[in-house]
């Protein structure tokens, strides 16, 4: 392996090494009556999709007590673009209640998590998911993630269909090749694993062009695996539900106009992740590498992992992700070493038409005479909670009809596959579980985000999950106050400047800073194709709405038509923004806002223009119109 950086390895490097392939300490740790894994166990861990944490609104409590931290493993899976079967589905639903808090969470990136799993019971949880033919291998750690693509399971439209093909054949082309997973979680018994397909099978084992190849059990990432998490996603033209320009590394489908596969063209170095007061870390949105055939998009994938493997930083990991290596070389550079190492030349991209935000929610036909429902579920938290049922009716409609769920990128569901005779019973079941229709949800929740963060992100500096319902409800009502009712605009929270809700996109990033405090970023795109710029440092979470109000105020006076509040900021600038900062503070005044959504506002403004154009059509004022109809119905 070809190492660029004159510093040491850092101890994540050194720990990778002597792991044996991603096998100790870990092995030995799990077998051992103990509560919680070393460091260099818990390092590995992640590579078979666990993260070790305690519950921290308990943490002082058991200190104080003389307890140890009450730790809990949470367990990612690999759900490649998002699909998960019905049987995988009741078997996680099955495991979180018998093993974890109850519930499950739809993460950012397709997958599904289970939080509160036991050291002890850890091993049966993962034993269950493999042997229903799932895997949380690679789900986390420094190898490529879980591959994204566009959730809608549209089956008429061919684009989407070689979105997914491809999601799950370069997932399978990348994947690690150790077998110390099956070792150590099911006990080296021969489990039935999911097709991989002929030619990526051959790619796999022969590893095309020169420089990609290292010896060793790992032919294609090495006995050090890569320097970092590696995030990807396959879209389609003008699809952007997966936030593309976040990804290490995106492919967006290109068809010729008999709706063939031609081949993808090639994002590269984007990436979310940064840290508080260190300026050399920062967000960066991908960059264009070209496009590429479709026969040679296994070569052109393994080409650009072998680069970042050799070159990436592995002295530094604040500065090992490949957007930083994109960023110090400059694309033009990265592309020459990539095109040596692929043993060709990479063409432009082809032309694209702009992206824009999908959310898929609500009924859609999916093009075989079947439906599909998308659902929108608070910040991917599946659970039961009062009368709000949720993970009961999920689990009702998944058993009853045997649904297949796509998981979306936005913390989403969708239930697929339902015949036009079921879509009664679905929404009935939906709605006695107390589950909104998407036009009851405010069109702010139905685009918002938040990660995890308290009580159990062991990074979380601040809430996230916990308080953005309330955030959102506290603009709305600004909103309702400014009147701008109908306007809705991106926000998206976390609790640390890892940045898993990818708010550095946002049209309003809030990202946790120290207790109750923020950063706050605006200037992203509600087509999420813009990087936002930190606006402020540190903002009260209670002073929000006060801090927002200048800018609505101005935003409502001297906005475009049809321009969303991202957009506007991003035009006037972030000086003229502050200048408003400073002169216009006047809280406005208090109103009492009748409870209702969007669509109900909107319901009514169409009430209100039907009844005065038939005044103006009868001659009479609205007030007459009124009472003549109090009169006919009086007689
Ligand atoms: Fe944890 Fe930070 Fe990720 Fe939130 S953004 S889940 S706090 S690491």
């Amino acid at each position: 392996m070809v190492q660029s950086k004159v510093k040491g390895p850092s101890k994540v490097e050194v720990i990778k090494e002597n792991s044996d392939y991603l096998r100790e300490p870990l092995a030995t740790e799990l077998a051992q009556d103990t509560t919680h894994f070393s460091e260099p166990a818990i390092q590995v861990l992640k590579f078979h999709g666990a993260y070790q944490q305690d519950n921290r609104d308990i943490r002082q409590e058991r200190r104080q007590a003389g307890l140890e931290r009450d730790f809990r493993m949470m367990l990612r899976t690999r759900q490649t673009a998002g699909v998960v079967p019905p049987d995988l589905y009741l078997t996680l639903d099955r495991l979180a209640d018998d093993y974890g808090y109850g519930n499950l969470r739809v993460t950012t990136r397709q997958a599904f998590q289970l939080h509160g799993i036991l050291k002890a019971n850890l091993k049966t949880v993962v034993g269950t998911i493999v042997r229903s033919m799932q895997s949380t291998l690679a789900a986390c750690g420094d190898v490529e993630r879980n591959i994204m693509a566009p959730a809608a399971p549209y089956r008429d439209r061919p684009a989407y269909v070689y979105a997914h093909e491809y999601a799950v054949k370069i997932a399978d082309l990348l994947l690690p090749h150790t077998s110390s997973y099956y070792d150590i979680w099911v006990d080296g018994e021969t489990v039935p694993l999911p097709e991989i397909a002929p030619d990526v099978k051959a790619a796999r084992e022969t590893i095309g062009g020169s420089g990609v190849r290292v010896d060793g059990k790992e032919p294609l990432l090495g006995t050090h695996y890569l320097p970092r998490k590696f995030k990807s996603a396959i879209t389609v033209p003008g699809d952007n539900s997966v936030d593309i320009y976040t990804q290490d590394l995106g492919f967006v489908v290109i068809t010729n106009d008999r709706d063939e596969l031609e081949g993808f063209n090639v994002l590269v170095g984007g990436g979310m992740g940064r840290t508080h007061k260190k300026e050399q870390t920062f967000p960066l949105i991908a960059k264009e590498l070209g496009f590429v055939p479709v026969d040679r998009v296994y070569d052109l994938a393994q080409a650009i992992v072998a680069v970042q493997r050799d070159h990436g930083d592995r002295s530094d990991r604040r500065h090992a992700r490949m957007k930083y290596l994109v960023n110090d070389w400059g694309i033009e550079k990265f592309k020459q070493v990539v095109e040596d190492y692929f043993g060709g030349d990479i063409a432009p991209c082809r032309p694209m038409p702009a992206f824009k935000y999908e959310d898929y929610l609500g009924w859609h036909e999916q093009g075989d005479g079947k439906w599909f429902l998308g659902i929108s579920i608070e910040n991917g938290r599946i659970k039961d909670d009062g009368s709000f049922q949720l993970k009961t009716a999920l689990k009702t409609l998944v058993e009853r009809y045997e649904l297949p769920m796509h998981l979306t990128p936005q913390q989403n569901v969708i239930l697929a596959d339902i015949e036009p005779g079921w879509r009664a019973d679905i929404d009935d079941t939906l709605k006695r579980h107390g589950i909104a229709p998407i036009e009851r949800v405010s069109s702010m929740t139905r685009i918002s985000m938040a990660c995890p963060a308290l009580p159990t992100c062991g990074l979380a500096q601040t809430e996230s999950e916990r308080v953005i319902g309330s955030v959102v409800e506290r603009i709305e009502k600004l909103l309702y106050q400014l009147e701008l009712a109908d306007e809705a605009f991106q926000i998206r929270m976390t609790g640390c400047p890892n940045g898993c809700a990818r708010p550095y996109m946002a049209e309003l990033g809030l990202v946790g800073n120290s207790p109750g405090h923020y950063q706050v970023w605006l200037g992203g795109s509600p087509r999420n194709d813009r990087l936002a710029r930190t606006f402020a440092e540190k903002v009260h979470i209670d002073s929000l709405t006060t801090f927002l109000l200048p800018m609505l105020q101005d935003f409502k006076r001297v906005r475009r038509p049809s321009e969303s509040f991202g957009d506007y900021c991003d035009r006037v600038g972030f000086d003229y923004l502050r200048a408003l900062e400073a002169t216009e503070l006047d809280a406005p005044t208090p109103k009492k806002r009748p409870k209702r959504t969007s669509k109900s506002v909107q319901i009514r403004q169409t009430a209100y223009e039907r009844l005065k154009a038939e005044a103006q059509s009868k001659g009479v004022s609205l007030a007459e119109l009124a009472s003549q109809a109090i009169e006919a119905f009086l007689d």
